[in-house]
């Protein structure tokens, strides 16, 4: 099963409508997301964690292939509530993914991946890019606090893929993080990295829109 959070204002993209529900190449962020699961098979249930205002229409269009629920304050949140629909609506099954709708170009090959390093074995796995960029931490006051070391650092992307008990628990807390992973780690689990994709990026400022239109335009 997998469970959509989706239910972000998506501020930072300057649009008049949620995030979700931008049209890319005629076809909003949140539709890509129930035609990613659809074409990477074997993913069964997946619930769509919504703006509550978008609920009434959000169900009318997917309510016969997906579970549709109003998210909450911070996208853990929307994950928590979403994860809990799941697990009424369908009989305990052994795997959960969890995808941001943002990552609109991610292709069908990625989530097979997450799932097949699922089934060898790991508890949690998520898709990893090196990082290009050197990255600094910085205080309050604007200065340089440090550079950590750029060869351990990884981008992380969804879809990540959990033990259903094993993201059960690391929500079981009021704990808030900006990834599922991150409260899977502090839980003591350990979590597997896969090799992510570049057209898995998180379609967050107006540049990241322009791209995905781009790649989606071409021939
Ligand atoms: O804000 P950010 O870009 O990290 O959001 C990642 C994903 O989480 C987006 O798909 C967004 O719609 C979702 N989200 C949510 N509920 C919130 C905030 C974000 O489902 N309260």
């Amino acid at each position: 099963m997998a469970v959509v959070p989706a239910a972000g204002r998506g501020l930072r993209l300057g649009e008049v409508v949620p995030k979700a529900f931008v049209r890319l190449a005629g076809k909003t962020l949140l539709h890509r997301a129930v035609d990613l699961f659809e074409a990477a098979g074997g993913v069964g249930l997946v619930v769509l964690v919504v703006p509550a205002e978008m609920l009434d229409e959000v169900t009318e269009e997917f309510g016969e292939h997906a579970v549709v629920v109003a998210g909450g304050v911070e996208r853990t949140h929307s994950v928590r509530i979403g994860l809990e629909a799941a697990l009424a609506s369908a009989p305990a099954p052994q795997y959960v993914l969890v995808h941001d709708a943002a990552r609109a170009l991610t292709p069908p090959q990625l989530v097979r991946d997450v799932v097949a390093a699922l089934h060898d074995g790991a508890e949690a796995v998520v898709p990893v890019l090196p990082l290009t960029d050197t990255v600094k931490t910085v205080g309050s006051d604007g200065v340089v606090t440090g550079t950590p070391d750029r060869s351990t650092l990884r981008a992380v992307q969804t879809p990540q893929g959990f033990r259903v008990g094993v993201l059960r628990s690391a929500h079981a807390g009021e704990l808030v993080a900006t990834d599922d992973a991150g409260l899977v780690e502090r839980i003591g689990v350990a979590v597997q990295t896969i090799v992510g994709d570049p057209l898995a990026f998180k379609i967050t400022g107006p540049l990241d829109l322009r791209l995905a239109q781009m790649l989606l335009a071409q021939p």
